[in-house]
């Protein structure tokens, strides 16, 4: 079968290198658009602890959170050793222990169905600290082992090789839909016009305009992150667990290279506007530094912007567009998108060839969000 895909987020390409170790002939089209989600996203891996969300959202986050493990084995099978992926547990973290009990419940509730937490524990603010040096020095913690981080960009592109290695082609520019009737038949980039049996979308933010011209509208929007890269030279920070304050939708995650990650503003209304502003990085760094003020002699390194695909349930959209033969859409992956992204890739690629899937995906079926 061929397939066009649009957007070679994690998405993208996770779909791309599944379908095309299927023997599919993919083409795999990028318009290098700033602001990226995958390539700003901070890489937290932990759907346990998350107390708004909705069933439906939980049971896809928990089921791609166990997929992990598997998906990376096969990667290094592959001969891919290091695509950044780490369990380093999450510290969910309150000045009053009484506020961690909500947290301890659920995540009690949830230990039945997810062995990939293990044991969570309640630490001492002196045991939080010999986890993660920098914290300040009253905060109460709950430790869940199973929590990882992985690197967005690194993995994304790992995925990009490997199926570039099983014969995917990659173009890079802006693709619009060619269609007749009710039908698509291919994909424009420039001048060129892919034929395809099957066209996947996964464009992240900027999906809705691939849809105007057919007179639909996609309810998925921008949502801007500016997120904080901080370095601390010579501290090894490569074991150091994922930090979530109860109440806050600010965290830190750190990775090997003596690097600890800040975030992020979730700017709803900010259109497609990619620039870092006083406010958003006030905002990140005031409150990174209250959580762990033993980091404020880190160097700022880098600030990232990218752009998460919101849709209006924080559900996912995966499945075909009812109202146009063979095209499929996967987004809406909004704030969760790298714990979901690569199984939702699987799961949207086993749909277009038509196998039967490992999770039903009847709550997510796009139609919902396309009018
Ligand atoms: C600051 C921040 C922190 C985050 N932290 C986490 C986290 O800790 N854990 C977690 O699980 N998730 C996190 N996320 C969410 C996650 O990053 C996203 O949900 C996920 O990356 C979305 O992936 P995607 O492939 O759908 O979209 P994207 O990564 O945005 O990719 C879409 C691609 O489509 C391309 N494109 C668009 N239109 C066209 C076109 N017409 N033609 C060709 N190409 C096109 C774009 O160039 C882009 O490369 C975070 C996001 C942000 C911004």
């Amino acid at each position: 079968m061929r397939v066009v895909i649009i957007g070679a987020g994690i998405v993208g390409a996770s779909a791309a290198y599944h379908l095309t170790k299927e023997n599919n002939e993919v083409i795999l089209i990028d318009a290098a658009n700033e602001g990226q989600a995958t390539a700003a996203g901070a890489g937290i891996i932990c759907p346990w602890s998350s107390l708004e969300r909705g069933e439906n959202w939980y049971n896809i986050a928990n089921e791609a959170a166990h997929f992990y493990p598997k998906f990376i084995e096969e990667l290094k099978e592959q001969g891919e050793e290091n695509v950044s992926y780490k369990k380093v547990g999450s510290l969910i973290t309150a000045s009053d222990e009484g506020k961690l009990q909500t947290h301890l419940q659920l995540l009690q509730e949830r230990r039945t169905n997810a062995p990939l937490m293990g044991d969570v524990e309640q630490l001492s603010p002196e045991e939080a600290r010999e986890l993660f040096p920098v914290l300040d020095e009253q905060l109460h913690a709950l430790y869940i082992p199973g929590a990882a981080r992985v690197d967005g960009r690194l993995l994304t592109k790992t995925l990009l090789k490997l199926a570039k290695s099983n014969g995917v082609q990659y173009i890079e520019g802006v693709a619009s839909l060619t269609v007749e009737g009710h039908q698509v038949t291919g994909v424009k980039v420039k001048d060129k016009i892919y034929e395809a049996d099957r066209i996947l979308m996964t464009a992240g933010a900027w999906a809705k305009d691939l849809l105007t011209p057919l007179d639909l509208s996609l309810h998925i929007k921008p949502q801007r992150g500016q997120i904080v890269h901080l370095h601390l030279p010579k501290i090894k920070t490569s074991d150091w667990p994922v930090i979530s304050p109860v109440g806050s939708g600010h965290y830190i995650v750190s990775f090997d290279d003596s690097r600890v990650v800040i975030g992020a503003t979730r700017e709803t209304n900010s259109g497609f506007d990619y620039r870092m502003t006083a406010g958003g990085v006030a905002e990140v760094l005031h409150e990174g530094l209250t959580v762990a003020p033993g980091l404020a002699d880190g160097t700022v390194a880098e600030i990232r912007i990218g752009f998460r695909p919101m849709g209006e349930d924080l559900l996912p959209l995966i499945g075909p567009i009812e109202q146009i033969e063979n095209l499929y859409i996967a987004n809406g992956l909004g704030p969760s998108g790298l714990t979901i992204g690569p199984f939702v890739g699987k799961l949207i690629s086993e749909m277009i060839q038509e196998k039967s899937m490992a999770l039903d995906l009847a709550p997510y079926n796009p139609k919902r969000a396309i009018f």
